[in-house]
């Protein structure tokens, strides 16, 4: 960068009415009802679509931006090793990485934050699946741990949105520890005695269900968002029977006792408010005495008011 690229390049475009930029997708096809939606209404309506209410995948920063009280902070993660295995298929894995990274502006498929939702303090994790398909490597899992580890810190709940196609293949065994590694991440946050919550975003799939993403305190999702372990044509082939109506779905989850509860995007934040204010409360709570006191069997007193018959 000089000058001649800093100023005098841009005020020549603007003296030879260069085309000024347009933004490209004004516009935005409903994958649910197929409708065109103008780019304002849905980002007013927070992504999702003001005619059939299909909720859209929307990215790791905008969800913290939807749930958490303006003047969230971003989480500095520690450095994962990258491309452990030297992954090759088509391409180096690293290239594909760099790629990604510069890409999404963040090192891997995870942001972590803190701040407040309606005033009560939270650490939040939210998985990016643009980021290669918010699949779980070393770096996601470092994320995770450092997610749990400040929220054991700040004795503040831990919220984690996912989005995930599951672990990451070019990490091989080394994608496939993080499992257990963030199980104990959240391990630690429970026995902390502070609230876990998880909101599964669609999709959440693969190693992710299979690991702290089913670990909740308390399970939420958003509606119609895709939640299993296998794909449905895998199960479907393998069981050799047709899945029912809506199987994987939010809904169809909620209604089997997967999930606790199905929260609409523009009704998540209230709602985290308010569920970490009641385990909050009940945690601030003196613990019931566990024998009962031995005078109140030994030596029935008088009751101090009888009644009008004795
Ligand atoms: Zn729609």
């Amino acid at each position: 960068m000089n000058w001649i690229s800093e100023w005098a390049l841009p005020k020549i475009k603007t003296l030879f009415g260069a085309p000024r930029e347009v933004p490209e997708n004004l516009w935005h096809k409903c994958p649910g009802c197929e409708q065109m939606v103008f780019h304002r209404d849905l980002e007013r309506n927070l992504h999702v679509c003001p005619q059939c209410g299909h909720h859209m995948r929307i990215g790791a920063r905008q969800r913290l931006d939807y749930t958490l009280d303006e003047g969230w902070q971003r989480i500095e993660l520690p450095k994962a090793p990258a491309d452990p295995l030297r992954f090759r298929d088509q391409r180096r894995y690293g290239d594909r990485l760099r790629e990604a990274q510069a890409k999404a502006g963040q090192e891997d498929a995870v942001v972590v934050a803190h701040g407040t939702i309606e005033g009560n303090r939270a650490v939040a994790a939210a998985f990016e699946f643009s980021f290669m398909g918010g699949s779980m490597g070393a770096g996601v899992g470092e994320a995770l741990v450092t997610a749990a580890r400040l929220a054991v810190l700040q004795d503040a709940p831990l919220v984690v949105f996912t989005a995930s196609g599951g672990a990451r293949m070019q990490e091989g065994a080394v994608s496939l520890m993080q499992m257990p590694r963030t199980v104990i991440a959240t391990r630690m946050v429970k026995e902390a005695g502070l609230p876990f919550i998880v909101v599964l975003a669609d999709p959440t799939t693969g190693g992710v269900t299979a690991s702290f993403a089913m670990l909740g305190d308390i399970q939420i999702a958003e509606p119609g968002a895709l939640i299993g372990f296998a794909g449905a044509r895998v199960i479907e082939q393998t069981v050799r029977e047709k899945l029912p109506e809506g199987f994987q779905r939010a809904e169809y989850l909620l209604e089997h006792g997967i999930l606790d509860m199905v929260v609409k995007r523009g009704e998540m934040r209230p709602t985290l408010a308010r569920l970490i204010g009641l385990l909050r409360q009940a945690e601030r709570q003196p613990e019931p005495a566990r024998t009962p006191p031995p005078l109140a069997l030994a030596a029935p007193a008088e009751p101090e008011s009888a009644g009008p018959l004795g």
